[in-house]
């Protein structure tokens, strides 16, 4: 079987390749993914699969194979673009400008429909159904996977298991990383108001200063990690945006700073999230001032049940050899596909896709973000082969 989908996946290069190239000239900012779902849809269509619109521009299929309620592994690729203008000189270069496939969404999407193909043409050699999850908006709250489950893509039916990939540009293509346990961080938006009563500079005794309240905020809030996580365990709290609007001479009547707070277990979320908003309003009223605290919550943790990741990696070392399966670390980047680990046994995997003698070495999010397009074909098969070993259990 293993060699069959390695002969299949060499056989769709062409067409997972150009789809991957359509995609990227075409790129669809999040939740706008009109066009691409179109696209999907009617590839899917011409596999004899028949999807379902969900979420507005997501789309959920199944591939049935013998007796199909025995045991269902759903398969997620993402599909939105960034709002990045394109440096790359090539010529599939993005035609929409402006927006960009920097994170690789258009290789998660060419590559599951390879995988559509070759599971759709082996459907008489396995038990169990594939469910195909095409969702919108990786990148942007809510998070596509969020209004998916919302809207039921983990029901009718049911995953067992579900799988995930992403693009690595710090992996060499060929090889592939996993990681048991957490792997990826929660991402919260922290937004403060710091508010005091502004005035002249040289008459600090009648003004309540706003800056100097904002200086020991953020100070305190550097200790809220340090002096109450568990040091084995990850988290981040960064301050990019302080704005004080004053002068030499000027003391503003406030000041506005954001960060992020990230996470890797839910509990630890919601207290420092609690520590947060007591040390900004206490600390402000305690200095005379008032702050207002803004939270927009993000993506949970994401979480690579133990189990089912050792048997991926183990099934991933069958088809690529020991040599080419590597360990991932911790990640502090947050990452939508979270979601759907809080509801079912799930794996997300990186796939290399670095190539330094090509000069394919950007990472995510830049305007110079490109894979070496061998990785499509291993990526296909190799989802593949996993979701057969995992059906087969
Ligand atoms: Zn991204
Ligand atoms: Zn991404």
């Amino acid at each position: 079987m293993k060699e069959t989908i390695k002969q299949l996946a060499t056989t769709f290069t062409t067409e997972i390749i150009g789809n991957r190239r359509h995609l990227h000239t075409n790129p669809e900012l999040s939740f706008q993914e009109f066009n691409t779902q179109k696209f999907v849809a009617q590839k899917l269509k011409d596999m004899g699969i028949t999807p379902v619109e969900i979420a507005n521009t997501g789309l959920v299929a199944v591939i049935e194979g013998r007796n199909p309620s025995s045991k269902v592994v759903a398969l997620r690729a993402d599909m939105d673009a960034l709002p990045i203008v394109e440096a790359n000189d090539v010529p599939y270069k993005s035609q929409n400008p402006g927006v960009m496939h920097a994170c690789g969404h258009d290789v998660h999407t060419a590559s599951l429909l390879g995988t559509a193909k070759i599971l759709s043409a082996l459907k008489n050699e396995f038990d169990g159904t594939v469910k195909l999850v095409f969702q919108p908006a990786e990148e942007k709250a809510p998070g596509g996977a969020s209004i998916m489950i919302e809207q039921g893509v983990l029901q009718n039916p049911t995953p067992h298991k579900m799988l995930g990939q992403h693009v690595a540009p710090n992996i060499p293509v060929g090889k592939i990383g996993f990681r048991e346990g957490m792997y990826m961080a929660s991402a919260d938006e922290i937004y403060l108001t710091v508010k005091g009563k502004g005035g002249h500079g040289a008459m600090p005794e009648i003004c309540i200063d706003p800056v100097l309240i904002a200086s020991h905020i953020i100070v305190a809030m550097q200790q809220i990690i340090s002096r109450n996580r568990n040091p084995r365990y990850p988290s981040v709290l960064t301050f990019g945006k302080v704005i004080a609007n004053g002068a030499t001479n000027v003391i503003p009547n406030e000041v506005y700073i954001e960060g992020t707070f990230r996470a890797m277990d839910e509990e630890w979320r919601a207290d420092g999230l609690k520590r947060i908003r007591q040390i900004a309003e206490l600390t402000a009223e305690a200095m005379g001032g008032t702050c207002e605290v803004f939270i927009q919550k993000g993506y949970p943790f994401l979480k690579n049940e133990p189990e089912l990741t050792r048997r991926m990696k183990g099934a991933a070392v069958d088809y690529m050899g020991a040599e080419n399966v590597i360990d991932l670390d911790i990640w502090l980047a947050a990452e939508d596909f979270a979601f759907y680990t809080h509801h079912v046994d799930a794996c997300f995997y990186r796939l290399g896709t670095r190539n330094e003698a090509k000069g394919i070495v950007s990472g995510v999010h830049t305007p110079t973000f490109d894979i070496d397009e061998t990785a499509l074909v291993i990526g296909a098969g190799l989802m593949s082969w996993l979701t057969l070993q995992e059906l087969s259990m």
